[in-house]
């Protein structure tokens, strides 16, 4: 009875399609919830450093002085806490697996050098926050002023 069942399930086998994918010549199906590796859109990037203080197997450096943000893809473990820490969401896990490596590398990019249009609106931008915090400062002065004036 058991070598009839095993043949039957042999000559089955041999006929039906197999559960297995043929990876990599068959390429892999990647659902909306895989989780592969993450990738910065550097444009976007403040460098803040909120995404290497949650990573909690320190795979993420980020070097403000050298505006570069550097990832080790290997002890990434895909938890995703930075993805939801970024204050800029622009980290982002893509659905496809790390690229399979013989080496241990670690991947950085660097933000882009600013055009000279681009480093007029970011100072003009800067310009414009320094006043919106200065008026803002002074109105709370004069706020505490009338306050302490309307106490006496
Ligand atoms: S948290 Fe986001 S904005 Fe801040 S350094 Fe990381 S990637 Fe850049
Ligand atoms: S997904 Fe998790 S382990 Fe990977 S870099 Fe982000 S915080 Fe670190």
């Amino acid at each position: 009875m058991g070598s009839f069942m095993l043949t039957k399930m042999s000559f089955r086998n041999l006929f039906k399609k197999p559960v297995t994918r043929m990876y990599p010549i068959e390429a892999p199906v990647y659902t909306s919830r895989s989780k592969g590796h993450v990738v910065n859109d550097i444009q976007e990037c403040i460098l803040c450093g909120i995404c290497e203080k949650r990573c909690p197997t320190g795979a993420i450096v980020v070097d403000k002085p050298a505006e570069t943000w550097t990832i080790n893809p290997f002890a990434c473990i895909q938890c995703m806490f930075c993805v939801r820490a970024c204050p800029k969401s622009c980290l982002t896990m893509e659905h496809d697996y790390t690229p399979p490596s013989t080496s241990m590398y670690t991947h950085s990019d660097k933000k882009p050098e600013l055009t000279e249009q681009e480093m007029a609106e970011k100072l003009a931008r800067d310009k414009e926050k320094a006043e919106r915090i200065a008026a803002a400062k002074a109105a709370k002065q004069a706020k505490d002023e009338q306050a302490e004036s309307g106490d006496e």
